[in-house]
């Protein structure tokens, strides 16, 4: 393997891509940036950027890309991500791998690897609903929103990486599948 780890590691909601995402920190000791994570803290702390992003993320809608891109690009420069990182959630539009795709290029960073994990539909509305974690985007309209906000903004940025992405089957046990994501890595 190359000497950095640049993964973005996607998915529909539900996939299991955070619960991946988190064991392979441990296995490259590499941080996982949750977008999704740090705007939940956001909305916590009652900062500016939560206050915005709390009734967007409600009802399952996208974060405007200038927000998102900005956390990511802060985060990308702290000197835990030298090794690399595992990207989960972001990007999510083109306009956010675009703006990744500079952020590496300019830092004379290795190009992002792309795993996407691949879960039918009716098992990923199974999955989200039955998760209870009390994210008050579970519910069935989020739900539903989140899955098509997907196909429309992230499904064509797995287009933009073409061949480059490997897909996934996300359906079997956590150690099958991270076993899977390891082996289209090596
Ligand atoms: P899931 O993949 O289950 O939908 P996430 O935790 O990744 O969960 O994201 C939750 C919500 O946070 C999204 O529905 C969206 O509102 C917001 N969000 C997270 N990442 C992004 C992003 N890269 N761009 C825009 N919005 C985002």
């Amino acid at each position: 393997m190359s000497a950095q780890l640049n993964l973005i590691l996607t998915g529909p909601p539900g996939c299991g891509k955070g619960t991946q995402a988190r064991r392979l920190v441990e296995k490259f000791g590499i941080p996982q940036i949750s977008t999704g994570d740090i705007l939940r803290e956001a909305v916590a702390s009652g900062s500016e950027i939560g206050k915005r992003a709390k009734a967007i993320m409600d009802r399952g809608d996208l974060v405007p890309d200038d927000v998102v891109i900005e956390i990511v690009r802060q985060r990308l420069t702290r000197p835990d991500c030298k090794p690399g990182f595992v990207l989960d959630g972001f990007p999510r539009t083109l306009a956010q791998a675009a703006a990744l795709d500079g952020i590496l290029r300019d830092s004379g960073r290795e190009p992002a690897r792309v795993v996407a994990l691949t879960v039918a539909d009716d098992e990923l509305r199974r999955r989200v609903l039955a998760r209870g974690e009390g994210r008050t985007d579970d519910t069935e309209a989020a739900v539903a929103k989140r899955l098509a906000v997907y196909k429309r903004d992230t499904e064509p940025v797995l287009a933009h990486y073409g061949s480059a992405v490997k897909r996934i089957d996300g359906i079997g046990s956590l150690d099958e599948i991270t076993a899977r994501i390891e082996r289209a890595l090596a």
